[in-house]
């Protein structure tokens, strides 16, 4: 990853042998597939490769395992890797796993050559319906016997990610988060604009989801739980569906279970259509608490945790002002940094 915007155009690999789940991730996180549906999925014979663009715009392409992924009539791999952003190698953790992770350490040395900006991102999948204890020792034994091997090589300078997953529950996009957010240089910056909007509106969490995916691209520096994360993802489901049946076109302000649709004072003027176009959701929880869900930019919504203490009228105001300052830095950050990605 190059430049300094925003929003990185890269790429990244899901590569290893066959049947461990590649185009079952990539079908779950981006084509929002149900998860049992994953079982009548062909094998992809070739190279696919799809553009998700959203704020961060990826080029996500999955090597078949079966394929020589160096075999030079495919593509120029020499090319493919040296702009890569990650390189994302799946893992089937319910297989014999040995033969994939010597496939990993052949790839791994060939492409850090290449690129030694590339994030290694191993996936240890299929973690569902086994014990704790075979998770914890698969998992260990996987990792030992990486870095056992790349030290091995005299490799220890490279750096791998290990994320235990399964499409089963949201370990899988809470690894793609993480894979995500390692390829937008200006996450911190990000980060710090949750962290003010915590500070400002007596938040318990926030989180910037692309909608779509339910990758969240930028979380404030507290704890994350993959609780929250899963409440906070659910919400954003359920008020999708809802605003579906409600919205007609974009520039239509909806009040979905009674929210009110800013007015007057600071949201009028040149920024009222900024507000228009914003749709918000709101949910009282018993607990003192609110989830909030506010549409952002370029296909990003902001999910947040309010601390209400039972009284959410009266914060209503501090969060519909806040939430529009924060998309107003959203859009600064967006229109100051990005660099148009080109696409042959
Ligand atoms: P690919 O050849 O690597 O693309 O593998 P597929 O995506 O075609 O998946 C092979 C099989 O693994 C399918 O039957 C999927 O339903 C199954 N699978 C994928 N991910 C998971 C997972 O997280 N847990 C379990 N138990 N099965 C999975």
């Amino acid at each position: 990853a190059q430049g300094t915007s925003l929003i990185q155009f890269d790429s990244w690999q899901i590569q290893n042998i066959n049947r461990s789940g590649k185009s079952s991730i990539r079908k779950v996180v981006f084509h929002n597939m149900k998860p049992i549906d994953t079982l009548y999925l062909d094998s992809t014979a070739k190279p696919t490769s799809e553009l998700y663009k959203s704020l961060i715009d990826l080029d996500v392409m999955e090597l078949p395992g079966q394929l020589d992924i160096f075999e030079p009539e495919l593509y120029n791999c020499d090319e493919l890797f040296a702009s890569t952003g990650a390189l994302v190698y799946v893992i089937d953790s319910q297989d014999e796993y040995l033969a994939s992770i010597e496939n990993l350490l052949h790839i791994i040395n060939y492409v850090y050559a290449l690129n030694k900006n590339i994030n290694v991102e191993v996936l240890i999948h299929k973690m569902d319906g086994s014990s704790e204890d075979f998770k914890m020792d698969t998992q260990r034994d996987i990792r030992s016997r990486i870095t056992t091997e790349l030290a091995n090589y005299g490799s220890e300078e490279i750096l791998v990610n290990f994320h235990v997953t399964s499409i089963f529950d949201h370990t899988i996009y809470e690894a793609f988060s993480k894979i995500v957010q390692r390829l937008i240089i200006e996450y911190g910056a990000l980060e710090n604009i949750c962290d003010m909007l915590m500070e400002a509106t007596s938040l318990d969490k926030v989180y910037l989801f692309d909608i779509n995916s339910k990758i969240y691209i930028a979380t404030d520096s507290s704890a994350n739980s993959l609780q929250t994360y899963e409440a906070c993802a659910e919400f954003i489901d359920v008020n999708t569906d809802l605003i579906g049946l409600y919205e007609e076109d974009d520039n239509e302000t909806e009040d979905v279970n009674g929210y009110e649709p800013t007015k007057g004072g600071e949201d009028t003027g040149e920024n009222s259509a900024l507000a228009l176009r914003t749709t918000r959701c709101f949910s009282e929880l018993q607990n003192g608490t609110a989830l909030v869900y506010y549409k952002a930019i370029r296909g990003l919504g902001l999910v947040a945790i309010v601390r209400t203490n039972g009284d959410f009228q009266t914060c209503k105001p501090v969060i519909d002002h806040n939430l529009l300052m924060f998309k107003r830095a959203l859009e600064r950050i967006w229109e100051r940094e990005r660099i148009e990605p080109s696409y042959e």
